[in-house]
């Protein structure tokens, strides 16, 4: 049976049946492609050696078979697909399949089966032509592989690809295309939809740009960037749009073909780029750096101007390298060249070095460089900067003049430093501190030898210490150490706390300092003022002290047994508590006078005591000062004088009484000589009269002497009254002056007056001040004649003062004479008769009246005696 004749490939017309069969069996046996003819049952009836070369069966072996023998398994149901369509007269055409040769290997075919007829048209079988499609198969799938690679590519470019033909004015996009315009689905495009989406300020650009390249005499391409607003949320997109224009023969546009790349972010990240370039720039240019591009292989060097300025040549364009190379300072070149020739390896340049500009004035300069390489690692360039550190090194050099300086006063201090990082542990310290603590200079004791230097019983204050420290900030403490074990010594730790960026204790940086000398000192000192204290408090004497201001600081035992009050009870005047009324201000008068004088100071008063008891106190005193000689205050004893004061308020009374009663006998002594004087007057009795006259002079002595006592015993027992009137004293000067020049004879008095001055004063005791003055001159000048009274006025004052040319008075004696019963050294011994007691009546009159009394005088140059009181205008 031979296959049906109806295949496409073969022309059977114009043949007859015998040739026809020849020419079909020829065609047959030669055909490339498997030509195999079967039942309507599937059974093989006819293989050619096509199939035979195909599939890998003989005809032998495929004859009289089942075709399924060539079918995989998977592919057994197309058989009975087939056989039905061949059975209903239908012919199956280049069905691509897949069939299993002999040896099991798949091949691809592509399949054309027709129904074989009868000669009454009877469907009796089917032919089939197999043809060998696997290498076609092949590369249709590497095809559609590469096609997939190309869409994954455009994906992954995101690259949209479009078509225009402007004949037509018809667009198409791609998807990507669609997508990079957010184009709806279903929406068509044109040129105008186009042209509407691109971004108002780019599109005249855009599209004389596409003008351009329509242009016959290019080349037809353009290459443009611009924005877009796409078409479902209006964002305004960057996109690249590359185009070429088709002409046709008439050199007219037919087709434009291009791709589109979304290029939003690639633009918004140059942007960022030349933004943060911007930013260096103005980074550079803040920090007044200058840059440097040297191209290492053509040895082209390029500076900027602030490089250029940098070296001093401001405002000069053509600076040269070599320009630059020439300023470096002789001493600082061999360093730059040879950061300069090992850069290439290092991979950077980094020194500092000394410049001269062209004024030959020298600067700092810092210099950067870093090298760029090629894939070979071969160095091709360096990229640098400059900076002028003039200024830097100024201040480092001051820094470090001043850590010179701090160091010098570490050291002339003796001080030992340190520093405790406090997260590692780690002391470093100074030679000065391993000294103190009695290590050699230079050696590395660890933590552990170090603490061991502590006092055991100080460990406790140390740990304290630094406990408080990390509190608060500082440290400050005092422990004992033994740099030995047979030595003790006091030390004295500050330290500062200093803090990371996370504000947590970091580092304690401190010195630490020797204190055992100041210390030995203060224990000394606490000694010694341990041993006044108890001397103090033991002495049966009161001891006071007082502060530069006169408050009292310090009373011992002894005074507060007395008194009850004690210093802390003291407020200003609290000491003064204890002193009786009517002697308070005095008391307190002297002591701030002796407080501003700072002159030692005599006074006694009564105080009540804390059992009621009212007592006499002498107290002496004086300022004190310290071993630098600064005043500190005052200072002094309470003595309880009372036993002495009763025996001289006893001597009083008996001065008093016997004063009294001598007065009697006395004025009837003085009478009966006056009586008699005038009873003798005219006597030729020489011894007589002498005698007389004698007698007078002795019995004034002895009225004024008794007169004094009374006084005395008045002033002693606090009853010297004042009897005040408003008198002239010129007037009161002139009478007592007159009297004393009566009984005064051999002396000359000289009274030097001013206008009339009236004063508020006891009459009686001026004249006996003003009496006693004369006296004392008188008597204190034998071998001189003249005395002078002088009553001067000023600043509502007045003063009375009395000169004699006499023996004078030695100055350290003038305060010590208006004391009772004090008498001038020089004439103790001498015929001056005198008790000492006239002087300190006319200071205690004086006083009371609220004036002053004093003297002017040197030994052997005579005395000016005065007083002064408040003058009543
Ligand atoms: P008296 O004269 O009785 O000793 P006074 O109290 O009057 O006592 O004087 C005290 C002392 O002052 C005298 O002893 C004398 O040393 C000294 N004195 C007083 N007046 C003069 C004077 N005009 N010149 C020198 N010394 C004087």
């Amino acid at each position: 049976m031979l296959p049906d004749a109806t295949s496409d490939n073969i022309s059977t017309q114009g043949l007859g049946e015998a040739e026809l069969s020849l020419h079909l069996a020829a065609i047959v046996q030669s055909s490339e492609d498997a030509i195999v003819s079967k039942t309507l049952e599937g059974i093989v009836t006819s293989w050619n050696p096509g199939a035979e070369r195909l599939f890998g069966y003989t005809a032998d072996e495929m004859i009289g078979q089942p075709i399924i023998k060539i079918l995989p398994p998977e592919r057994v149901s197309e058989e009975p697909v087939i056989l039905e369509r061949i059975r209903r007269g239908e012919r199956v055409e280049h069905f691509y399949t897949i069939r299993q040769t002999k040896q099991g290997r798949l091949v691809d075919i592509s399949l054309t089966v027709s129904p074989i007829k009868d000669a009454n048209g009877r469907i009796i079988g089917a032919s089939k032509i197999a043809r060998d499609v696997t290498d076609v198969v092949v590369a249709r799938r590497k095809l559609e592989e590469s096609e997939e690679r190309f869409r994954m590519a455009m994906e992954a470019t995101q690259l949209g690809t479009w078509d225009f033909h402007p004949l037509t004015g018809e667009l198409n996009w791609s998807e990507e295309c669609r997508r990079i315009y957010a184009l709806p689905p279903g929406q068509k495009v044109d040129f105008k939809i186009f042209s509407e989406h691109i971004y108002p300020d780019d599109r005249h650009y855009a599209e004389t740009e596409i003008q351009k390249s329509m242009d016959p005499s290019g080349d037809g391409h353009y290459d443009i960037s611009f924005r877009i607003i796409r078409f479902n949320d209006k964002a305004v997109r960057w996109i690249r749009s590359q185009g070429k224009v088709h002409f046709n023969s008439k050199r007219q546009p037919e087709l434009f073909t291009g791709t589109v790349v979304d290029i939003t972010q690639q633009k918004q990240s140059q942007q960022a780029l030349e933004e943060s370039e911007q930013r260096i720039r103005l980074a550079v240019e803040a920090a007044r750096m200058g840059t440097f591009d040297w191209d290492l292989l053509s040895n082209d060097f390029k500076s900027s101007q602030r490089l250029n300025d940098i070296f001093g040549y401001h405002g000069q364009p053509n600076i040269t390298h070599q320009h630059l190379i020439d300023a470096f300072h002789p001493d600082d070149k061999p360093a730059r060249d040879k950061a300069v020739a090992e850069a290439p390896e290092k991979g950077s340049l980094r020194y500092e070095a000394r410049i001269y500009w062209p004024d030959r004035s020298i600067h700092w300069i810092k210099v950067f460089g870093k090298i760029i390489y090629n894939e070979k690692g071969q160095a091709l360039r360096m990229y640098g900067t400059v900076m002028d550190s003039t200024e830097e090194k100024i201040t480092l050099n001051s820094l470090e003049e001043n850590e010179h300086r701090l160091n010098i006063v570490i050291q002339a201090a003796g001080l030992g430093t340190w520093e405790l990082n406090l997260l590692t542990r780690e002391l470093i310290y100074s030679d000065r501190y391993l000294q103190i603590l009695g290590f050699l200079p230079g050696s590395h004791p660890t933590h552990e030898e170090i603490l061991s230097k502590i006092h055991p019983d100080d460990m406790p204050v140390r740990n304290e210490a630094i406990k408080e420290a990390l509190e608060n900030g500082t440290l400050d403490f005092e422990m004992r150490i033994k740099p030995s074990p047979e030595s003790t010594r006091w030390i004295r730790s500050r330290g500062k706390v200093f803090y990371d960026k996370k504000n947590a204790p970091w580092r304690i940086l401190g010195t630490t300092m020797d204190i055992t000398e100041q210390k030995t000192a203060f224990n000394a000192l606490q000694a010694s003022e341990l041993l006044f204290k108890t001397i103090a408090n033991v002495s049966p004497v009161g001891l006071w002290m007082t502060d530069v201001n006169g408050k009292n600081t310090f009373v011992n035992a002894t005074w507060i047994e007395w008194t009850g009050i004690g210093v802390t009870d003291h407020s200003d005047e609290g000491w003064l508590g204890a002193i009786l009324d009517p002697d308070r201000e005095y008391v307190l008068g002297v002591c701030k006078k002796s407080l501003e004088s700072r002159e030692n100071f005599a006074v006694e008063f009564r105080i009540r005591r804390k059992d009621g008891q009212i007592r006499w106190m002498l107290s002496e005193g004086g300022p004190y000062y310290t071993i630098e000689k600064e005043f500190s205050g005052l200072a002094g004893s309470v003595a309880d004088i009372t036993e002495r004061k009763q025996q001289e308020i006893q001597k009083n009374d008996f001065l008093a009484v016997a004063s009294h009663e001598l007065k009697t006998p006395i004025t009837s002594i003085k009478a009966y000589t006056q009586l008699l004087a005038k009873t003798y007057e005219r006597t030729d009795n020489e011894f007589l009269k002498n005698a007389l006259g004698k007698i007078e002079i002795q019995v004034n002595k002895m009225t004024k002497l008794v007169i004094d006592f009374l006084k005395l015993s008045k002033i002693e027992s606090g009853k010297l009254q004042l009897n005040c009137e408003i008198f002239d004293i010129n007037k009161l000067v002139r009478e007592e002056a007159s009297d004393m020049q009566m009984v005064s004879v051999n002396h000359k008095i000289v009274i030097m007056e001013d206008q009339p001055v009236n004063i508020s004063a006891d009459k009686e005791r001026i004249a006996q001040v003003i009496n006693n003055f004369l006296n004392n001159a008188v008597k204190y000048s034998p071998d001189d004649k003249q005395i002078v009274i002088k009553i001067e006025q000023s600043a509502g004052m007045v003063t009375v003062s009395v000169t004699d040319n006499g023996i004078g008075i030695k100055p350290d004696e003038h305060d010590k004479i208006f004391e009772r019963f004090y008498r001038a050294k020089a004439n103790t011994n001498t015929s001056f008769s005198g008790f000492g007691i006239g002087l300190y009546i006319c200071a205690e009159i004086i006083r009371r009246h609220g004036g002053k009394i004093g003297v002017r005088s040197e030994e052997g140059k005579g005395a000016t005696f005065y007083f002064t009181l408040p003058v009543i205008d």
